[in-house]
């Protein structure tokens, strides 16, 4: 089955995205053990009383893939399907995001192995709380500060901080990040990964001389990152045509009106089943994939992992591919598509406004001053741009897709830093 269920693949994949960059920046051997494999890999074993009064123990992930640009950051996800493995893959992705986009963090991911759906209010809050005691050594501002995933939202990160706090003993919102906004959250960090997108896709339009106001859009996906990124893509005058989540895909030859539709899911659970009878002129696809196949100009996978691999990349009719999703595309889509021209933003580069926020909170926290949103916006906006523009050039310079490039200027960025620090000890 397709999906984030494929959990293997998305370390394979991370690896052989990591070995084309590699072998074109020719590093050495000694370079490659630098860089290449997580820093320090812990698990842990997590006791926790049910409400029935049992104990039952869970098992707790958190990778620290390189800290060599700065403290690791990244998400921790609770899914029952959670593995080392695609821990790991997590990990990597986000050392080079970080390093794309370059700001002073490095790679980190956790995960814990539970469906929080089985659990009462109060059996989540006290696994979140011993996951978190339980690694206290290994979290902390300078060393380690994750954020919400799957599954794990402001209030997960706010049971984090208050663990650390109680810990400590000090008022400490800058161990974690996406925390509620009453706790040192970041205005803007709701929609940050959708607006870095949308800022992706502007420039790629710019340099494909694709005009976003007679642009066609089909949006996979229509939770945070999808929702917004269709909506903002509207707001810039595209015609979105195609959009899906879990309950079904639907098109509307002469466009959605977004915020109506957005109107409508958020009165149903945010989701877009029956959308085809609310509205005029919309159909539901008998089968959601084909959504990735409609004759669009610009198409953002926003949902899940392996979405477009060698079997459909042949039939994607899209000009310009926008990764929201982390690993929507596999590496013999990627060969497929550049062979027919099609520009991929890879997910490194096109979704790293959420983690770019992610920054921006912490750097509130440690002055404790709160921005205002345009404050936020505007950093956002000039580092996306700067980390984009930095990619195109790559891209340009040495004739190579603009994933390999993400991951080239990525890696010789977190190579440099490595090479600087030595080795202590
Ligand atoms: P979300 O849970 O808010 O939304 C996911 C959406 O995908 C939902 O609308 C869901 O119905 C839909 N979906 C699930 N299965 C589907 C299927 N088979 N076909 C079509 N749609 C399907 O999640 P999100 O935060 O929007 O994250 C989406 C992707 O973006 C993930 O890969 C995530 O790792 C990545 N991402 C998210 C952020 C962020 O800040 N939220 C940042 C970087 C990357």
């Amino acid at each position: 089955m397709r999906g984030i269920f494929d959990r293997t693949s998305a370390l394979d994949n991370a690896m052989r995205q990591f070995d084309r960059a590699a072998e074109i920046l020719e590093l050495t051997p000694n370079q490659i053990a630098m860089i290449k494999e997580p820093r320090r890999v812990t698990q842990a074993r997590l006791p926790v009383q049910m409400d029935n009064g049992q104990i039952k123990v869970f098992t707790g992930y958190r990778v620290q893939h390189n800290v060599a640009r700065g403290p690791a950051k990244g998400g921790v996800r609770f899914h029952p399907k959670v593995t080392l493995d695609e821990v790991n893959a997590l990990a990597l992705w986000m050392t080079y995001k970080c390093a794309v986009v370059d700001i002073p963090m490095g790679g980190g991911k956790g995960g814990v192995v539970v469906d929080p759906k089985e659990l009462s209010a109060g059996e989540l809050e006290r696994l979140a709380r011993r996951y978190f005691a339980e690694l206290i050594d290994v979290f902390g501002d300078g060393r380690d500060i994750p954020a919400p995933d799957v599954n794990t939202g402001p209030q997960v990160m706010a049971w984090f901080m208050d663990t650390f706090s109680m810990h400590t003993k000090m008022f400490r919102p800058e161990v974690v990040t996406g925390k509620p906004l009453e706790l040192g959250g970041s205005l803007g960090r709701e929609t940050a990964t959708a607006d870095g997108v949308v800022i992706c896709i502007k420039e790629a339009c710019e340099h494909l001389n694709l005009d976003l106001k007679t642009a066609t859009v089909a949006v996979q996906g229509f939770g945070n990152v999808g929702g917004y990124s269709a909506l903002n893509l509207y707001n810039e005058g595209c015609r979105v045509i195609g959009l899906s989540d879990d309950t079904g895909a639907f098109v509307a030859e002469d466009g959605f009106d977004l915020p109506r539709v957005r109107e409508y899911t958020q009165s149903r659970k945010g989701k877009l089943a029956g959308v085809e009878n609310a509205f005029e002129g919309v159909r539901r696809l008998e089968d959601p994939q084909e959504l990735l196949e409609l004759p669009v100009d610009i198409l953002v996978p926003a949902a899940l992992e392996n979405q477009i691999d060698g079997e459909n990349a042949p039939r994607i009719r899209a000009r310009l591919i926008a990764e929201g999703a982390n690993g929507p595309l596999t590496t013999e889509a990627d060969d497929i598509l550049d062979e027919k021209g099609v520009l991929v933003i890879p997910d490194i580069l096109c979704n790293a406004g959420g983690v770019t926020v992610s920054y921006l909170e912490w750097v509130q926290n440690r002055m404790g001053y709160a921005w205002t949103a345009e404050r936020v916006q505007e950093d956002l906006d000039r580092i996306m741009k700067a980390a984009f523009a930095s990619v195109l050039k790559t891209h340009l310079e040495r004739n190579i897709p603009l994933r390999v490039a993400a991951f080239v200027v990525a890696i010789e960025r977190v190579t440099r830093a490595s090479e600087l620090r030595g080795l202590y000890a």
